[in-house]
């Protein structure tokens, strides 16, 4: 579909290894149809490149299948951005150790954070892997399913390369929200975080890819995009003289058929004026916003390398809220940095109970190899960093269960995307990105008013007041 190759799509691998028993695809069964299970572990731009490589593979002829079991081909797609997704990873391959013992001839392949970080050494630690493919090589990924790399079985290493391919993601049936990356990789270098070493430094999307790939979801039924990139509205930096993250909102706010645009993860520090004072010509962009604040302490942000202060978040905090009074807003916060005394993680627990999120992901700290937080000395216990972060969830539940409660008996925009969990009941999202559970009769894709007449944590449930 899009035509926004710009470098080379495959270079400089790190290794180049060989399969013992042949070049790659040639294990499959030819003759049945062939089974692909992907499996995603991480954030919503794997979510993406998931999706993107699960239309490859319908492409080429497989079916999908949720259970690996079944499957011919397992892809695992990885995160390394903390310890934990990591451990999930290796700990599945342990899984899949048994299952390549039972059935020889299915094929296991790693890509993502993971692969990228260990390259070759994945082999050595998962032999019964059959390759390895970097965060940024879909191109290699490509070419391993057409049978275009022979024996080569590790290509990782290269993060200077092209890393948006031509593919849209697969659009399932009545499927109306869907992400696509406008930026890949990250050039901020947080102290403690691994993204720039993984993803590479930040590239922009072009302009035109972006706005084919959304054209063409729209066109598949989809009515919500969710632009993503780790920093997403330092969009078109890279792009000398062109685009800059306003144009792509502008632009993609004219997509026919397209109702509502989210875009995460918005950093502090890019939250300029103009954008703010945009907003209210951009009906369709939602009254939500991520930003990742990661401590409410100076001199910890400062460690960090976040390029802001507790004050300085405080006050985008309110210019936002006086924008768009009714804007709900998250965050990403971290406890146990290195050097995080307890009156830096009260000071925290503080900005979160002043700004009030209306949710959050928090996390323990944990060591990223080549970091630099990695090296630093005074860390913090582990069940000290237990003890914080079970304090700040409390806190962060009590006030987000809060901020819901409030909101009994208001009606509110929602887009119905399925079934709930049970199937008893429809459910969707509100423009402020709360899931809604609705009593009544209405279509995957529409927006209706619902009135919120039961909250929970997570959301609200009620009945249908109105359809367009
Ligand atoms: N780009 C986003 C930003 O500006 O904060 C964050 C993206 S990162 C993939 C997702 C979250 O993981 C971060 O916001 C941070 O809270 C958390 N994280 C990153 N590195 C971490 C580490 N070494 N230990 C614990 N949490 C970490
Ligand atoms: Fe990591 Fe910082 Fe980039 Fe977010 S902005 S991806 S935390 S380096």
């Amino acid at each position: 579909m899009q035509g926004n190759r710009t470098g080379t799509s495959f270079a400089d691998p790190t290794y180049e290894g060989t399969c013992p028993s042949g070049p790659f695809l040639g294990h499959l069964p030819m003759t049945s149809p062939k089974r692909a299970c992907v499996i995603t572990y991480g954030c919503q731009m794997n979510e993406y490149e998931s999706a993107v490589i699960e239309r490859m593979l319908v492409e080429r002829g497989f079916s999908l299948d949720a259970n690996p079991e079944e499957a011919d081909l397992i892809l695992l797609n990885t995160c390394t951005v903390r310890a934990r997704p990591e451990h999930k990873v290796f700990s599945q391959l342990g899984a899949f150790r048994r299952l390549k013992q039972r059935r020889p001839e299915v094929r296991l392949i790693v890509c993502g954070c993971v692969a990228q970080q260990w390259g070759a050494g994945l082999l050595s630690r998962a032999p019964h892997v059959d390759a390895v493919i970097g965060s940024r090589d879909l191109r290699a990924l490509q070419r391993f399913l057409d049978g275009e790399l022979g024996d080569t079985q590790v290509v990782a290493g290269c993060l200077e390369s092209d890393p948006f391919v031509d593919t849209p993601p697969l659009v399932r049936q009545s499927q109306v929200t869907a992400f696509v990356t406008i930026v890949e990789g990250c050039s901020y270098f947080c102290r403690y975080c691994i993204v720039p070493y993984v993803r590479g430094k930040a590239t922009s999307r072009p302009l035109g890819g972006v706005l084919r790939e959304v054209q063409f979801l729209a066109e598949q039924g989809v009515r919500e995009v969710t632009l993503l990139g780790q920093s997403v509205n330092s969009y078109g930096r890279d792009l000398r003289g062109g685009p800059r993250f306003l144009d792509v909102l502008q632009a993609v706010h004219q997509v026919p058929g397209i109702e509502r645009i989210r875009f995460t993860s918005a950093h502090p520090r890019d939250f300029t004026e103009q954008l703010l004072e945009a907003l209210p010509r951009l009906p369709k962009v939602c009254e939500h916003f991520h930003l990742p604040l990661q401590s409410g302490d100076d001199a910890v942000l400062k460690a960090m390398g976040r390029g802001y202060t507790a004050d300085q978040y405080l006050d985008l905090v309110g210019r936002l809220r006086r924008a768009a009074p009714e804007v709900a807003i998250t965050t990403d916060v971290m406890v146990g940095f290195p050097g995080e005394s307890e009156q830096a993680y009260g000071n925290t627990l503080s900005l979160m109970a002043q700004v009030r999120f209306d949710q959050a992901f928090m996390f323990k700290y944990s060591d990223r190899p080549g970091t630099r937080a990695a090296t630093m000395e005074s860390k913090v216990p582990a069940p000290e960093k237990q003890r914080r972060l079970e304090q700040l969830v409390a806190q962060q539940n009590r006030i987000a269960a809060e901020i819901n409660a409030a909101l009994v008996g208001r009606e509110m925009e929602v887009l119905v995307e399925g079934r709930d969990r049970t199937g008893n009941l429809l459910s969707g999202r509100t423009r402020t990105n709360k899931i809604f559970h609705l009593e009544g009769q209405a279509t995957p894709g529409d927006l209706v008013q619902a009135r919120a007449e039961r909250t929970y944590l997570w959301g609200f449930r009620g009945p249908i007041a109105a359809r367009p």
